[in-house]
C-alpha cells in the first residue's frame, strides 16, 4: 500500500484535504493525524477491521487498549457511564487538551478499541486540523501513537512514514507537535482521580481541580528504583542503548569511560551545561522543561547505530512536564546510573 502525504497549507487547500483524510477514516482506513502531543494513528472507533489494521501496523499487543478521540465535551459524555463529579471540572479545565480521562464505557465502540476491559480513554485534543477532521468525520477516532510498538513517539509526519511508510492509507501532516509527550492519562471510575501516564497536565494540575490525586504503582515504582543494568525496555527505545546519569556532574567521566571503551558516544543535554561536554555527536534538548519535552522524540530517533554505538543522557529537573520526560527516558534507558 502506497501510503499518501496529505500535507495542510494555505486556507483554501486546507479544507480539501482535511475532508481527504476524513473520507479514508470513514471508508475504514487507518490515517496518521498531528495532535499535539504526539502524531496518532487513527480510526473509526466503531468499526472493529478498521481497529485491527491499527495494531496490525505498529505491532501493538492486542490487550494494550486505544485512547478514543472526540471532538467535544457533549461527544465525550456520550460513550461513558455516569462519571464522578470532578470529571467535567477537569474537562472544562484542561481540555482540549494533553489528557486522557479513563471512563466506564457505554459500549459503542468496538470491542479491541478497549482491549476487552469496561473502561474506555477519551481525550479532545488542542489541535485545530485535527478537531475539523474530528467533525468532518462525525465519528469517535480511536488514535495511539503512530510509531512502530516499542519506538519513540512520532512528533512530525516524518518520524511517522519512517515507521508505518508503506502500511497505512494516509499521513495528515500538520507540522511538529507542540508537546512533544504522549497526553496524562487518569484513571476518573473512582472517588479520587489516579494517574495512570505522567504527561504535561502534572498530578498538582489536578489535583488542584479535583481535590485530591493519586499516583499509580507503575508510576511510582518506576521513578523510585533504579534499573539495574542491561534490563530491556520495551517503550521510546532509540537505535542504540542509552545510558540515564543520574549525577550531572558525573556526566563527561561516564562519555570518557564509553569513549575508552572504543564506543562512539552521544549525548543528550540541555544548554545548562553543553559548553563543557565532549562527545561523538551531541544533541541540545534546550533551555527549559517544554522544549526538553518537545524535542525529545526527534532527539532519540537522531541517534543512529552506525553513527554512535551509545547514547548518555543528562538528568533534566523534574519540575512541570519534566516530570514526564524523566518518566520516558528512565523507560528508554537500558542503564540507570
Ligand atoms: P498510546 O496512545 O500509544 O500512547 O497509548 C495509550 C495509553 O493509554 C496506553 O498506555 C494505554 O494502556 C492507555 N489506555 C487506553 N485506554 C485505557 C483504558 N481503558 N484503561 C487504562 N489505560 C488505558
Ligand atoms: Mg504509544
Amino acid at each position: 500500500m502506497g501510503t499518501k502525504l496529505l500535507i495542510v497549507e494555505g486556507k483554501s487547500g486546507k479544507k480539501q484535504v482535511i475532508q481527504e483524510a476524513a473520507d479514508l477514516l470513514v471508508k475504514g482506513e487507518v490515517v496518521a493525524i498531528p495532535t499535539e502531543t504526539v502524531y496518532g494513528l487513527g480510526a473509526n472507533a466503531r468499526d472493529e477491521a478498521a481497529v485491527d489494521k491499527i495494531f496490525k501496523a505498529k505491532g501493538r499487543p492486542n490487550d494494550n487498549p486505544l485512547i478514543v478521540h472526540v471532538a467535544s465535551k457533549e461527544q465525550l459524555f456520550s460513550l461513558v457511564k455516569s462519571c464522578p463529579t470532578y470529571v467535567e471540572k477537569l474537562i472544562d479545565t484542561f481540555s482540549p487538551g494533553p489528557i486522557t480521562y479513563v471512563l466506564e464505557s457505554s459500549g459503542k465502540i468496538a470491542s479491541n478499541v478497549t482491549a476487552g476491559l469496561s473502561t474506555v480513554g477519551l481525550r479532545i485534543p488542542k489541535n485545530e486540523i485535527t478537531l475539523t477532521l474530528l467533525e468532518q468525520t462525525n465519528l469517535p477516532i480511536a488514535a495511539p501513537s503512530a510509531n512502530l510498538s516499542g519506538k519513540p513517539s512520532p512528533t512530525t509526519a516524518q518520524h511517522v512514514l519512517e515507521d508505518l511508510d508503506g502500511k497505512i492509507a494516509a499521513v495528515l501532516d500538520g507540522g511538529p507537535a507542540n508537546v512533544g509527550l504522549e497526553s496524562t492519562v487518569v484513571d476518573c471510575t473512582q472517588e479520587i482521580p489516579v494517574i495512570l501516564r505522567l504527561g504535561k497536565i502534572t498530578p498538582d494540575d489536578i489535583k488542584q481541580v479535583a481535590g485530591e490525586v493519586k499516583l499509580a504503582t507503575n508510576i511510582t515504582e518506576n521513578t523510585r528504583t533504579p534499573k539495574s543494568p542491561g534490563m530491556k525496555y520495551k517503550h521510546y527505545a532509540p537505535d542504540v542503548p542509552l545510558i540515564l546519569v543520574q549525577d550531572n556532574n558525573k556526566l563527561q567521566e561516564i562519555i570518557d569511560e564509553e569513549g575508552s571503551k572504543g564506543n562512539r558516544v552521544g549525548v543528550l543535554t540541555s544548554t545548562g551545561i553543553t559548553n563543557e561536554i565532549k562527545a561523538d555527536q551531541i544533541i541540545i534538548l534546550g533551555r527549559d522543561e517544554e522544549e526538553i519535552a518537545a524535542k525529545l522524540y526527534d532527539a532519540l530517533r537522531s541517534f543512529k547505530q552506525n553513527e554512535v554505538d551509545i547514547v548518555v543522557c543528562e538528568s533534566f529537573p523534574r519540575e512541570g512536564v519534566g516530570k514526564a520526560v524523566m518518566d520516558r527516558i528512565e523507560r528508554a534507558a537500558n542503564k540507570i546510573i
